[in-house]
């Protein structure tokens, strides 16, 4: 099946109790928007004026006029992919769901499991843009792990051994997600995991290796090679979905720490350490290509006046708005970290030394015009920058030169730029 594209859930309970808690937790929890309906009828009168927006159903499986599931079965039939949601459990139930290729099922028992429903549909929401990798010498069992993928939304790609996987990895560099087989000509599973950790890390990439019970010491070298988790063949769906969210949600919570480390939690731009670390490649890189580098120092103007007058919230709120006008100014290349305080610094690699004092006032001036909302009041602030181009004989040289030009430029009376150009600040 081809999953729907649409942007909203639609969430389908003859309960409004329970149709109104999924709505609150979808919207928190998945960021999402939500229709509800409380009947066949309602789905049905939904569905058929525009079907497309949807990109997934939640459904009670027992409604008044539809009490054995026909529900779902209608609301398949327009490709968009089901949640189930259900009173109670047994294996004939369980059977009788999973038959007609819905995502999940859960039971709504509890509280706890209308969370897990939210954060199943966080997921679904999110797979849209991973890429997966299938790769199996086997051509029904590439499909049926291809097509349990595509159940929850990822992109899935396919290989048959592992050499074509490596081959398919080095054009799709931002795939999170391998799931592959052991047995293989060419290249085995193990070998592949093996090569594939040499290049990415299990922080980075996730993988699954699939074994069989004919191996029993299958599973610890799969693991001891570099994958993250294995499953064994057969294996019930629940077990395998269990397993891909596991370790995407990993891969997606260390991405986050990373990021978490490298940035300034208030601006969102890096933080001192990370600027100090990037900067010292743009140097290195500027200083062996003869390359132009500026290093810019800038400074709110009087800052402290704006806490004093109008809160710590007002302030952080300028420096949030400041930040994010500056970062607008730049190229991808330029790199900008908060310094300190209100203090910025950037770093612009192979800048045209004739544009830079055009670049530099362009910033000053575009903060100086913006106004910055506060409790119905229109706040706004001034910068001062100092800057240089000359190479010195380090970083730290030439961010301390940048620095005098910021002092010079707040002695000059502030809301201007000062480039040190023929002689040095000081
Ligand atoms: P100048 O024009 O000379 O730069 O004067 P100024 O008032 O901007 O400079 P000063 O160094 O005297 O004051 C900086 C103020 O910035 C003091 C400090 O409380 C405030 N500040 C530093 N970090 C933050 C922050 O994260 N949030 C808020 N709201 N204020 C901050
Ligand atoms: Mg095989
Ligand atoms: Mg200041």
């Amino acid at each position: 099946m081809q999953p729907s594209y649409g942007e909203k859930v639609l969430l389908v309970d003859d309960s409004q109790a329970i149709t109104a808690l999924l709505r609150a937790r979808c919207e928190a929890v998945a960021g999402v928007t939500t229709e509800s309906a409380g009947s066949l009828a309602e789905v049905m009168a939904s569905i058929e004026s525009d079907p497309d927006r949807f990109f997934l159903a939640v459904v009670d499986l027992n409604l008044p006029d539809a009490p054995d599931g026909e529900v779902v079965d209608y609301i398949l039939a327009h490709d968009i992919p089901v949640v189930v949601l259900t009173g109670h459990y047994d294996d004939a139930m369980r059977e009788r769901i999973l038959a007609k290729n819905v995502v999940d099922y859960l039971l709504k028992t509890s509280v706890h499991e209308i969370e897990h429903a939210a954060a199943l549909v966080r997921r679904i929401r999110r797979n849209r843009d991973i890429k997966t990798l299938v790769v199996d010498d086997s051509r029904a069992f590439r499909q049926y792990i291809g097509g349990l993928l595509e159940l929850q939304h990822l992109q899935v790609l396919y290989a048959e051994n592992g050499r074509e996987a490596l081959r398919v990895m080095d054009h799709e560099p931002t795939i999170e997600l391998v799931v592959t087989d052991y047995n293989m000509p060419e290249m085995d599973g193990l070998a592949l995991i093996g090569a594939l950790r040499q290049r990415r890390g299990r922080d980075e990439l996730a993988i699954i290796g699939v074994s069989d019970t004919a191996t029993p010491t299958l599973p610890a070298r799969l693991l001891k090679n570099g994958a993250n988790d294995f499953i064994t063949k057969p294996f019930l769906v629940e077990e395998f979905y269990c397993r891909v969210t596991l370790n995407l949600e990993l891969i997606e919570q260390m991405r986050a720490i990373r990021e978490a480390a490298v940035r300034d939690y208030l601006t969102g731009l890096y933080n001192r350490r990370h600027l100090f670390e990037a900067g010292e490649v743009l140097y290195a890189n500027a200083t062996r290509q003869r390359q132009p580098l500026a290093a810019v120092m800038l400074d709110i103007d009087h800052f402290k006046k704006v806490n004093d007058t109008y809160g710590h919230l007002a302030g952080d709120r300028v420096l949030k708005q400041v930040a994010r006008v500056l970062g607008k100014g730049l190229r991808r290349a330029d790199l900008i970290g908060r310094y300190g305080g209100e203090e910025f610094c950037i770093l612009l690699p192979g800048i045209e030394p004739s544009a830079l004092g055009d670049k530099l006032e362009g910033l000053r001036a575009t903060v100086a015009a913006t106004r910055i909302g506060h409790e119905g009041q229109d706040l706004s602030v001034t910068i001062s920058l100092g800057a240089t181009l000359e190479p010195s004989d380090s970083l730290q040289t030439m961010i301390d030169r940048a620095d005098a030009c910021l002092y010079q430029a707040k002695k000059d009376g502030r809301n201007r730029v000062i480039i040190d150009t023929a002689s040095p600040c000081r």
